[in-house]
C-alpha cells in the first residue's frame, strides 16, 4: 500500500478556483447555470456547497483587518477527506465504497444502490447523489475519488496539476505531513498563532492533509469529526444488504415465473370477464367457440 495524500495549504491558496474547473473538466461534470439557480451567499463562494456535479469547492471567509486597511481572506477546501476511519465505507451496505491501495476512498459505482447512508454518516457532509435527471441513470453517489483514473497512470489529480501557487500537491502521506508541519512552523513565526495541521489524526488520519492558516472556525471543518454518526445505519447494514438480496431474489423469481409468458397464451373470456391462461391451440379453440356462439 502506497499511502498517498493530497496536500492543501490554505496560506498559499489564492481562491482562483482553477482546481474546481479542473475537477469538472477531468471528471466530465456539468456546470448547469440557470437564472437565479445559485442562492446568494453574500460571498465569493459559488456554488455555496458541494452538489452532485461539484466534487470540490473553495470556501471563502473574509474579515476586515484590525487597525489596518484591507481584508484578510481565509480560503478553505471542501472535498472528500479520504478518511482512514471512513464512516461512509463502514455504513455502505453494497460494497460500493472502499479503500484503494493508496488509502483513498473510491467507488464501484455500479454497486451503488442509492440508499444515501454514506451522506448521513459522513462527518464532513461530502457524498452527494445524482438524480435520474442528471445522467439519465438511477440515483448514484458522486464524490471526489482522488482522480483514481489519473493516479493509476502515474499522474497527479487534476486539481493538483492545475494549482498555480502550489497550494495543492500530491505524494506520500508522510512527506505531505512533514511539509505541512514545516509550513505551520513558518506561519507561527510570522504571527499566525492559530495555524495548524488538519488531517493528521482526525477521522483516523485523512488522506487529505491541510494547512489551516487561521483558527479552524474560519473553515467548514469539524474540530472532532464523528466517524460513528452512521452507527444506526451500520446496524442496519446487514439488513439492508439482506433486503437488497431479497429484492434481487424476488425479481429473479418473478422473472422465472414470467419467463415463457406470451400474449398468445392468454385469452379474454367474454362471459366471465377473466383473462385465462391457455396454450396456443386452446386459445384458438376458445376464439372459434366464442365466434360460433355469437
Ligand atoms: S470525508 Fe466522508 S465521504 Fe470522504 S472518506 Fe470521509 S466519511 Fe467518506
Ligand atoms: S482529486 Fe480529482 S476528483 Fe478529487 S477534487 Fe481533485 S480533481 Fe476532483
Ligand atoms: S487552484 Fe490552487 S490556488 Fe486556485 S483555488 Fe484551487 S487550491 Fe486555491
Amino acid at each position: 500500500m502506497a499511502d498517498l495524500a493530497i496536500y492543501y495549504d490554505s496560506s498559499k491558496c489564492t481562491g482562483c478556483k482553477g482546481c474546481m474547473v479542473a475537477c469538472k473538466t477531468w471528471n466530465n461534470l456539468p456546470s448547469p447555470i440557470e437564472l437565479n439557480s445559485q442562492p446568494y451567499s453574500g460571498t465569493y463562494q459559488n456554488p455555496v456547497d458541494l452538489n452532485e456535479n461539484t466534487r470540490t469547492i473553495i470556501t471563502y471567509k473574509e474579515r476586515k483587518r484590525e487597525n489596518a486597511y484591507g481584508i484578510d481572506w481565509a480560503f478553505g477546501s471542501r472535498r472528500c477527506m479520504h478518511c482512514t476511519d471512513a464512516a461512509c465505507v463502514k455504513v455502505c451496505p453494497s460494497g460500493c465504497l472502499y479503500h484503494d491501495d493508496n488509502g483513498f476512498v473510491v467507488m464501484d459505482i455500479d454497486k451503488c444502490i442509492g440508499c444515501q447512508y454514506c451522506r448521513a454518516a459522513c462527518p464532513f457532509d461530502v457524498p452527494r447523489h445524482t438524480g435520474v435527471n442528471v445522467r439519465g441513470a438511477d440515483i448514484k453517489i458522486d464524490k471526489c475519488d482522488a482522480c483514481a483514473t489519473r493516479v493509476a497512470h502515474g499522474m497527479k489529480p487534476a486539481c493538483v496539476t492545475t494549482c498555480q501557487p502550489n497550494a495543492l500537491d500530491f505524494g506520500p502521506r508522510e512527506e505531505m505531513l512533514t511539509r505541512a508541519h514545516e509550513r505551520v512552523e513558518w506561519l507561527h513565526k510570522r504571527g499566525y498563532a492559530d495555524a495548524r495541521v488538519y488531517g493528521e489524526t482526525e477521522a483516523g488520519g485523512t488522506h487529505v492533509i491541510m494547512v489551516l492558516k487561521y483558527d479552524i472556525s474560519q473553515y467548514d471543518l469539524p474540530e472532532n469529526p464523528n466517524t460513528n454518526k452512521g452507527a444506526a445505519s451500520n446496524v442496519m447494514k446487514p439488513l439492508t444488504a439482506l433486503a437488497a438480496v431479497g429484492i434481487v431474489g424476488g425479481l429473479g423469481i418473478t422473472y422465472a415465473r414470467a419467463h415463457g409468458y406470451h400474449r398468445d397464451h392468454m385469452a379474454y373470456d367474454t362471459k366471465t370477464h377473466d383473462v385465462v391462461d391457455m396454450d396456443k391451440d386452446e386459445v384458438e379453440r376458445h376464439i372459434d367457440k366464442e365466434a360460433g356462439e355469437r
